[in-house]
């Protein structure tokens, strides 16, 4: 009899212990990112790597696992929409052909981890990896993250750069020609772009990156085909557009769902931009990071104060913004994400506020990445990737750089 009940006591506590643990997060404020408003003393509910319930109001039990954020900033995981996890450049002494030759896929890949495990601990849930990654390194990151070998975030990826001949190297000469197809593919012809869209795809891309204005310029028709071959596997379109009026048009018409960089879009642009739903993805390099690249100071100004001028003018026009960094030098002393937050000083040099850069780095991050209904906001059903800052971002976007919890998909990955 007594074992009897031994025995029925152990089952007991085995199907309480199968029964989800419910997590609680006591939220002293929490960003709301449709409004963009902090809102007071909430609470998060989450179960099974998913948000329950969120509110001012919502009971839960003594026994759940309270986590107590009451003096903290608690915001839905930021999103990088530009990063090049793979990639580094020596400071001031840019060489990417050098980099093609010298560095192998397998050391680019251990790179790799270190960068995304660098994003998911300072709040960058997801990020949009975006080529630079030597023979399809981020695909092999993206499984061992999921496979649970290494720590990271939700990687969109792009796999190989689709560009005209020669992708983005420059004065490589005859003898080592293709060198960069290491890292691109060429393709000039709408069918030579719908096979290099199904390439990428089968290497494991989850977006198509194109680039435009560098070494030559798509016209409507190629970038139509891009996004007609990606669309019939349900994948966006984005393009690297730098250099050239035209080459811009083409692309918001071409029907992309987002430009990178587009720092000489004029005003007529950004409007059409804005009628098409195109996203700008605007890297906007702050001095520091211009100057990383080895160029003058005074070259590092005039290019900030370009960025910096584009950024309001989109911002006044209203055209859809996601934020991205594409930092590929790192600054001295500091890791990948705090370089890439030094793009902060560009977007306060603009005057755009706080809660609109927040915005851009979940909601609309979340909608240009086609996330929207799972992740970007807490809110019920969405994923639980909450981060808390010791500071408010919304009287300083800098307090971004507080970060000191990250929750992915339900799981604690760090809390001080
Ligand atoms: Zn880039």
């Amino acid at each position: 009899m007594r074992l009897h009940l031994k025995i029925l006591s152990l089952l007991l506590c085995i199907s309480l212990v199968a029964q989800a643990q419910i997590t609680v997060i006591k939220a002293g404020h929490m960003f709301d990112a449709v409004s963009g408003k902090m809102l007071e003393n909430q609470i998060i509910l989450v179960e099974n790597g998913i948000i329950k319930a969120v509110g001012s109001n919502v009971k839960f039990s003594k026994s759940d696992n309270i986590i107590d954020l009451s003096n903290e900033w608690v915001l839905p995981g930021l999103m990088d929409c530009h990063v090049h996890i793979t990639a580094n450049l020596p400071y001031r002494n840019i060489g990417i052909e050098q980099m093609y030759a010298t560095e192998s896929t397998s050391l680019r890949a251990i790179r790799g981890t270190v960068i995304a495990k660098q994003f998911l601990y300072n709040g960058f849930t997801t990020i949009k990896e975006i080529g630079n990654d030597a023979n399809y390194a981020t695909a092999d990151i993206i499984k061992a993250i999921q496979k649970g070998w290494i720590e990271g975030p939700t990687i969109f990826y792009a796999g190989k750069i689709i560009a005209p001949y020669g992708g983005q190297s420059h004065d490589v000469n005859p003898e080592h020609e293709h060198l960069w197809n290491f890292e691109y593919i060429d393709a000039d012809a709408p069918d030579e772009i719908r096979k290099a869209v199904r390439q990428n795809i089968y290497n494991g891309a989850t977006v198509i990156k194109l680039v435009t204005g560098d070494n030559g310029i798509y016209g409507v028709e190629e970038i139509k085909a891009a996004v007609d071959e990606a669309k019939k596997y349900g994948i966006k379109v984005t393009v690297h557009v730098r250099n050239d009026a035209a080459a811009g048009t083409n692309v918001i018409l071409g029907g992309a769902a987002g430009i990178e960089h587009g720092f000489e879009l004029d005003i007529t642009q950004l409007q059409l931009m804005k009628e098409k739903g195109t996203f700008l993805v605007g890297t906007d390099f702050s001095f520091d990071n211009w100057y990383a690249y080895g160029m003058d100071s005074a070259t590092a100004t005039a290019l900030t104060n370009t960025v910096t001028d584009r950024l309001k003018r989109a911002y006044t026009i209203g055209t859809k913004m996601a934020f991205g960094t594409d930092i590929i030098v790192n600054l001295p002393k500091l890791n990948r994400v705090q370089t890439n937050l030094k793009v902060l000083n560009s977007w306060k040099a603009a005057g755009i506020p706080p809660a609109y850069i927040l915005q851009t780095m979940t909601i609309n991050a979340a909608e240009l990445l086609g996330i929207e209904k799972s992740r970007g906001l807490l809110a019920p059903l969405f994923y639980a990737d909450i981060i808390a800052l010791k500071n408010n971002p919304l009287e300083d976007i800098e307090a971004i750089k507080t970060v000191d919890f990250v929750m992915k998909e339900g799981k604690v990955i760090r809390k001080d």
